[in-house]
């Protein structure tokens, strides 16, 4: 078993770092954030995940899991370092590698001459290279690694990943990092490093594409009175398509597809190619949550200033707690454009001074049925199970005018008419 050293404790550097703790390895998760490290310390997780509590209670009460601030110290006897630091997008849409630079530089000097570096950010073509300059350590292996997990069921996706891929020019290096999976049993790709780079956006980018593909059927649905929900079966069961990533909603979002797919159209361009498909697929996810915010208002009564909405959900989808880029905000931000009041209850109960919420004007509830009080439009925007079996007919009964925009497709027609909404889903009869 190895020793490794995660820098960065996100959602990608925590959860595998207890991952791979669960398989034997030592782990040290590093973080600048002092914060959330004595939290981690404390038993406190700093993001709310399925099973990481117990995850990474497991490795700490082994003994194969630490938590610290000190990146130099922990990488001294470290074999492997995991760079899993953010690589948010930068302003002309390219990533932004400053994070993944600045880790390398600070850890260089102090790596052993054995040890190897791990790219597990999301990280453009030629980032492995980018990666060693900033070392300085030409002694030192560099592997790409890209993370595929899911928010919302990182522990199970890190335990049961559909692959492994593994970029690498060192063939020894990359063999060492396939064998830390070696008990995991999915298929390795090992390739070279921009293959290997280039996967993790190819991958990203056609889910986005799945999901605008099925968002513009369900828009075509409702023009044509076919219901998307059928049409979706009716197409998932051939299995060159599937049924993952069908399902319309408000735009896909989070801290994932808008900088991967923003990434990818820019390292396309700066390589001389327009990659067209891919900016017609960000500019329909634009469109739809203008769609979806348009039908709201219409659903509201229009434009009355001053009148109330109620939205249910803000996270970018259920199981997270995550608010980046998420789809929710998207449309709020357009419902504030057109002068509306917005009153939002999402399960997760966010801080009103998180910096994804900053400048929206929004009305933050302690309940859903709250958020419902003299609204004259109910839009669902995350699809929380709590949503699923709340109360429609207290919610509907509170309200100015009982008209449902139901974003995700969660609710029955049928239960919600039953229970007072005017009801409208997304390509649904
Ligand atoms: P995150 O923002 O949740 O976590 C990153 C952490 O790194 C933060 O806690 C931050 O304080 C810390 N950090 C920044 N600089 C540091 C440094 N120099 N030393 C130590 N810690 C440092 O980010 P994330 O969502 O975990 O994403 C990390 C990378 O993984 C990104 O490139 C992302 O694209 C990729 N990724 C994310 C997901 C996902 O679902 N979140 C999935 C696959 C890949």
């Amino acid at each position: 078993m190895s020793r490794l050293s995660m820098i960065g404790a996100g959602y990608v550097g925590l959860t595998t770092g207890a991952c791979l703790a669960h398989l034997g390895h030592h782990v040290t998760l590093v973080d600048v954030d002092k914060q959330r490290v004595e939290g981690l310390k404390a038993g406190r997780m700093p993001i709310l995940e399925e099973g990481l509590a117990e995850m990474v209670a497991e490795g700490v009460d082994a003994g194969r899991l630490s938590f610290s601030v000190d990146a130099t110290a922990s990488v001294a006897d470290a074999e492997f370092v995991f760079l899993c630091v953010p690589t948010p997008r930068g302003a002309d849409g390219s990533a932004d590698l400053r994070f993944v630079r600045d880790a390398a530089r600070q850890i260089g000097p102090h790596l052993r001459a054995d040890a190897v570096v791990v790219t597990k950010s999301t990280v453009p073509v030629g980032s492995a290279a980018a990666v060693a300059t900033a070392l300085g350590r030409p002694d030192i292996a560099v592997v790409s690694n890209p993370e595929f997990l899911r928010e919302g069921t990182a522990i199970y996706d890190c335990m049961h990943p559909d692959r492994i891929v593994i970029g690498g020019l060192d063939a020894d290096a990359a063999r060492r990092v396939a064998a830390l999976y070696a008990d995991l049993d999915a298929p390795v790709v090992i390739t070279d490093p921009a293959s290997s780079e280039t996967i993790k956006y190819a991958a990203n980018a056609f889910l986005a594409m799945k999901v605008s593909y099925i968002n513009s059927i369900a828009n075509l649905c409702q023009r044509v009175g076919a219901d998307v929900t059928d049409v979706i079966e009716g197409m998932s069961y051939d299995r060159r398509i599937g049924g993952d990533h069908l399902t319309p909603g408000p735009g896909w979002g989070g801290s994932c597809f808008p900088k991967d797919t923003s990434a990818l159209i820019r390292l396309a361009e700066d390589h001389g190619y327009d990659f067209a498909l891919l900016r017609e697929v960000v500019a329909a996810n634009e469109e739809q949550f203008e769609h979806v915010a348009a039908r709201a208002m219409a659903a509201a009564g229009g434009v009355v200033a001053g009148a109330k909405i109620a939205v249910w959900g803000l996270t970018f989808k259920a199981g997270t707690d995550d608010l980046r880029d998420s789809p929710a905000i998207a449309v709020i931000r357009r419902l504030r454009a057109r002068g509306a009041r917005v009153a939002a209850y999402d399960p997760t109960r966010p801080d009103a001074d998180d910096p994804a919420l900053a400048g929206l004007g929004l009305e933050l509830c302690d309940d859903p049925y709250s958020a419902c009080q003299d609204a004259t439009c109910l839009v669902l925007l995350t699809e929380w199970p709590e949503f699923a079996g709340a109360d429609l007919a207290k919610a509907a009964s509170s309200m100015a005018s009982p008209a449902l925009i139901d974003g995700r497709n969660l609710f029955d027609p049928a239960a919600a008419r039953d229970a007072g909404f005017t009801y409208e889903g997304i390509g649904r009869r």
